[in-house]
């Protein structure tokens, strides 16, 4: 059952969905990116997809291409149940084969164990083996997303440290959301909101995301909501940032303040 959703002052798009705002490096804010980083990584998606293209420094992009690649390691098996999953899941497969992978897929199964696989009905289907994931660093790359998204919507950067990112199975996130508490429950009924922001990036990659103002000029403060979902993983985030320059176009939800009476 869905609360009462705040009320909509207005709202606005960007123009130009896609294009850089700012010369910036996404990742860390100071000026002369030498490169253009695509978000989400190619690691995560099919090829021939189409991704945000934003700023970078190579510099600051490299310091995530290891855990991109084990992102992709740890996602690609079960990547292989989903409609668009299998050039990911080939992709980790061809990577595994050379030395580096080859050392990365030792390094995942040292923690490996045998388990009985079962259909949701309890069905025995096969044997297969569980691994317990680094969750640090597959959090790392959904928050790295989570920042890019961001700055192609809002021109602001925003520090690793200043995003909150937490994982739940995709599987999981119907019960996630019927057991929040009343936080919680304000946290999905703004997702579920009909004018939050909505890219699909492929049919089981997708971000959804809610800026709520806090307080206007001249210095706008957001609290930003996102769920981001691939393939058999979400990813929910939450900032709060500051937008020193709000211009027209701009994507923005504005909701009333908190503690204002609305009705049900
Ligand atoms: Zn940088």
């Amino acid at each position: 059952m869905r609360g009462p959703l705040p009320q909509v002052l207005g709202s606005a798009r960007r123009e130009e969905p896609g294009r850089p705002v700012k010369d910036v490096c996404y990742l860390c804010g100071r000026s002369d990116p030498d490169t253009k980083d695509h978000v989400p990584p190619k690691t995560i998606l099919p090829k021939g997809i189409r991704r945000m293209t934003l700023p970078a420094h190579r510099a600051c992009n490299n310091e995530f291409s290891a855990d991109e690649e084990y992102f992709r390691d740890v996602v690609g098996p079960p990547a292989l149940d989903y409609p668009d999953g299998s050039d990911v899941f080939w992709a980790s497969r061809r990577a595994w084969q050379r030395p580096q992978g080859r050392r990365r897929l030792r390094m995942i199964l040292r923690g490996a164990k045998p388990v009985e696989l079962r259909s949701k009905t309890g069905l025995y289907v096969g044997r297969g083996i569980q691994i317990a994931p680094d969750m640090a660093r597959i959090v790392r790359v959904a928050g790295k997303v989570g920042r890019g998204v961001i700055f192609e919507d809002t021109g602001t950067v925003v520090a690793s440290e200043n995003i909150v990112c937490a994982r739940v199975p995709a599987a999981a996130v119907q019960s996630e959301r019927d057991a929040a508490g009343e936080d919680g429950r304000r946290f999905w009924d703004l997702m579920a909101f009909e004018q939050a922001y909505h890219t699909n990036f492929s049919p089981s990659v997708a971000c959804r995301r809610v800026y709520r103002i806090l307080a206007s000029a001249p210095i706008l403060r957001c609290e930003v909501n996102m769920v981001l979902v691939v393939y058999a993983e979400a990813f929910l985030m939450g900032a709060e940032i500051e937008i020193p320059d709000p211009r027209p176009g701009l994507l923005m939800v504005a909701v009333e303040s908190e503690g204002t009476s609305r009705g049900g």
